[in-house]
């Protein structure tokens, strides 16, 4: 893919198609252990691969989002870029910040005596309502001010406690104290800050704020607190982020569109795409029976393998009469049961009454009629019976078929 945003356009092509295809196609099928005559179609949603064509689109897509450009599914909102190289420091006045871990109680009460000025605690919050952040200021054991803040519903948490440290470098910029201390519960964002490389526009923009404390010669110390283990500052942090998502009616403070909220969305288009393609193609037919759509097939995928007998089940493409009189690898293709009746995994799953026992058996356990609609429901609720009842009479005609 690389390169993508130049060439994707050629990816339109048919003939650009046809050779993607070529290459993805025998991937696919070893992937998902299948004859060679399996369709495209049908192997990439037993491998769970998204069409190359699409993929290279997805890839363009993205690039372009990040470089900037408008986007339909960000309805004229901006992506968070990355700082540029330009504005960044000189190398040699970067700078990494140093924070100290407490890890209960004891430890912050320990640190507390020791800490002189202010005290700053900050934390971010994600809920169904939206996204929240906020900073209360301690002095001497009392609350002396606190700030509230609403980011954009797609925010992240990260987001959310990344701007709060900033807004917490803000404050140590007005205060008049000479000495700073400040407290996240987001290991994540002070670790982002730990690092000598920032280009996150908003860790860029707390590191900014610290050169300019450093020219003042305040002294600015950080530390990461422990969520939830009942220290009071931090309690109140999280209260307070917490209304800022229910109760702050305003425009959002910050909306710096996360590169993963764009990802997922170019994803979502994608699958959207593929599940449209999968459904009008004229092949995979049997494929259809057992999953009819593209979200059907990747949740059944995420909790089955595929064995090689499995996929011949799945594809039809397999030891079975028919398939074998097709590729003139023996001379009828009719079923044990009927002369004028077709051996294929569809007849002998659902009609051969050779296996009425076995089907009447597998009925009766998993108190559902076996038909060719309620294959969906079946994979749902009775995976594994009706996989092995499948792989069972598949065997039969497979090795029969043999001799
Ligand atoms: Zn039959």
């Amino acid at each position: 893919m690389y390169a993508s945003s130049v060439w994707a356009p050629a990816t339109e092509k048919i003939t650009t198609q046809k050779q993607l295809n070529t290459v993805q196609r025998g991937f696919a099928q070893k992937i998902c252990k299948s004859y060679r005559t399996v369709s495209l179609n049908a192997a990439l949603l037993l491998a769970d691969l998204i069409p190359l064509d699409l993929r290279i689109q997805e890839a363009a897509q993205l690039y372009e989002a990040k470089r900037g450009r408008p986007q339909d599914i960000l309805c004229g909102r901006e992506v968070e870029r990355r700082v540029s190289f330009l504005d960044a420091l000189h190398p040699s006045e970067e700078f990494a910040v140093e924070f100290r871990c407490l890890e209960d109680k004891e430890s912050e009460s320990e640190a507390k005596q020791a800490m002189t000025g202010l005290r700053i605690f900050t934390d971010g919050s994600k809920m169904e309502g939206g996204v929240g952040a906020a900073l209360t200021c301690w002095k001497d054991g009392e609350e002396t001010l606190i700030k509230k803040f609403r980011l954009e519903s797609f925010c992240t948490v990260y987001q959310a406690e990344m701007y709060a440290l900033y807004q917490a470098t803000k404050v140590a910029i007005k205060t008049k104290e000479p000495s700073v201390n400040i407290l996240s519960d987001s290991r994540s964002a002070l670790e982002t800050l730990g690092g000598t490389e920032t280009f996150h526009p908003l860790a860029f923009a707390v590191k900014k704020n610290l050169s300019l404390l450093k020219a003042k010669g305040k002294e600015i110390n950080f530390f990461w607190v422990r969520a939830h283990i009942g220290i009071e500052g931090n309690e109140r942090a999280d209260v307070l982020a917490k209304e800022a998502v229910e109760k702050l009616k305003t425009r959002p403070n910050y909306d710096g569109c996360p590169v993963s909220y764009i990802k997922r969305n170019i994803r979502r288009d994608t699958i959207v795409k593929w599940a449209e393609r999968y459904k009008s193609g004229h092949t995979a037919s049997v494929t259809k029976t057992f999953l009819p759509t593209v979200e059907a097939a990747h949740k059944f995928l995420k909790k089955t393998t595929m064995t090689p007998l499995l996929t011949q089940v799945f594809t039809g493409h397999g030891g079975f009469a028919e398939y074998l009189h097709r590729f003139k690898c023996k001379d009828s293709p009719s079923c044990v049961c009927d002369e004028r009746q077709e051996e294929n995994i569809l007849h002998l799953i659902f009609d051969c009454p050779q296996h009425s026992r076995k089907r009447l058996d597998l009925q009766i356990e998993i108190c559902m009629n076996l038909c060719r609609d309620s294959i969906p429901d079946i994979l749902n609720e009775d995976r594994q019976t009706f996989l092995d009842f499948c792989c069972k009479i598949a065997e039969i005609a497979i090795n029969r078929n043999k001799t």
